[in-house]
């Protein structure tokens, strides 16, 4: 490879990676968990075969934030 290709290369693909990794921790913890609504609290129950009893229940700080209503 042409060292003056590896020179313009080498900035860009730093630059990709700094937009990237800030871009993922710009959105980590500041959406609104879909879960909960944003409250960190829950309060399911819906059928569900799977479930002991057939009915999925779940009462309570949210699993999905736990409890921080963001994600
Ligand atoms: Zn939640």
């Amino acid at each position: 490879m042409d060292a003056n290709l590896l020179i313009i290369i080498v900035p860009i693909g730093l630059m990709i990676a700094f937009v990237f990794i800030n871009g993922r921790s710009a959105k980590k913890g500041r959406m609104k968990c879909t879960r909960c609504e944003g409250t960190g609290e829950i309060n399911e129950k819906w059928p569900d075969v799977d479930a002991p009893g057939g009915w999925h229940k779940l009462d309570g700080i949210c699993p999905k934030c736990k409890g921080k209503g963001k994600v």
